[in-house]
């Protein structure tokens, strides 16, 4: 398996009227071919900010501060660009990435359909867009791809509205559309969560059978870890802005590590069977335009030390995939601060 992307010190900030947002602070992950990876954080963790920064889709007040994305050799990172020349060749270069090398499904497919045409001829363009050939072999094309995910009747399904298709039918659709040039990389963002849990579970298990049938990889951004468990390889979980712990499906469900993972673990039961929000842990989400210096997870980490607040929590690496941002697993060096401090 080879890399496939890699973003190092991503940091994304927003202009707002209330000041500077710091939305991804120092974000680093590599995602290999083949692979699936799961981000997993609530609304706000900074986890559509980085696939949108990845895209160059960015909100207008949006600026990438720093960091590299790598993909397939690819710089798609607009940090470094300055001059408005640099900026509209960066454009160029990742409209034809957009959508052919890079798929996206978002939740909601209405925003991505045009409610006034047809599906066969919203597929047959965006296959024409992407590939050169007949108006005749898009439309095969788009016939074979509604069939590949599970829509029955597509010869007769192509020449209706996107109203006259359930929720998961549209999700069904969009994906078809996403996977029509063979993107090498697809990605996700909360594609299930309008959807109920029997749908959920079918668009999720056709995701992955796409993607690995076609031997691509695919981030799935998800703030249900519950949903993420069977379909990943790897799994990272962001909150306020950074990543705070990663790992392999097992790492992160058998041998979690940080106290945010320990709640998202602890809510997904819960989710289920009360269809309560995330918002299970205690708290509300850190106030990114007033962050304290050290763990954002501060104010509602029950295992809270006075460190905490004013030291950002050193990574721990545990195994080669596995680490985590906390205090608890380098209570060495969070003594020697201590006393440091004590010291002066
Ligand atoms: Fe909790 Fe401290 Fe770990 Fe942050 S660093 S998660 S506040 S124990
Ligand atoms: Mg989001």
């Amino acid at each position: 398996h080879r890399e496939l992307l890699k973003i190092e010190d991503l940091t994304v900030d927003f202009s707002t009227r209330q000041g500077i947002i710091h939305a991804v602070r120092n974000v680093n992950f590599q995602l290999n071919t083949r692979e699936i990876l799961g981000i997993v954080g609530e609304s706000g963790s900074g986890k559509s900010v980085s696939m949108l920064s990845v895209m160059n889709l960015l909100a207008e007040n949006a600026v990438v501060k720093s960091g590299s994305i790598r993909f397939e050799g690819n710089e798609l990172s607009t940090a470094h660009l300055s001059t408005k020349q640099e900026k509209k060749e960066h454009e160029k270069m990742m409209m034809g990435i957009r959508g052919k090398e890079i798929g996206m499904v978002f939740q909601d497919p209405m925003t991505y359909l045009n409610p006034v045409l047809k599906i066969g001829v919203q597929m047959t363009e965006g296959i024409r867009r992407h590939k050169k050939c007949s108006k005749e072999e898009a439309w095969k094309q788009a016939v074979k791809l509604l069939e590949q995910v599970g829509i029955s009747n597509p010869e007769k399904r192509m020449k209706q509205y996107p109203y006259e298709f359930s929720g998961g039918m549209r999700q069904r659709i969009i994906i078809a559309a996403a996977l029509a040039c063979d993107p090498k990389l697809l990605i996700a963002d909360e594609p299930t969560t309008a959807l109920d849990v029997t749908v959920q579970a079918q668009i999720l298990s056709l995701i992955e059978q796409s993607v690995k049938g076609m031997g691509a990889s695919a981030i799935v951004i998800t703030h249900d870890l519950g949903v993420v468990a069977e379909l990943c390889d790897k799994i990272i979980i962001m909150y306020g802005g950074e990543i705070v712990e990663r790992g392999t499906v097992r790492e992160i469900f058998k041998e979690t590590k940080h106290p945010y993972t320990r709640g998202l673990l602890d809510s997904i039961g819960k989710i289920e069977e009360e269809r309560v929000p995330l918002h299970y842990i205690p708290g509300t989400p850190p106030n990114l335009l007033n962050l304290n210096t050290g763990c954002a997870f501060c104010s509602r980490c029950n295992k809270a030390m006075k460190i905490c607040k004013d030291y950002k929590p050193c990574e721990t690496i545990f195994s080669e995939e596995h680490s985590c941002s906390c205090w608890l697993y380098c209570k060495d060096k969070a003594q020697e601060l201590v006393e440091a401090q004590e010291r002066e």
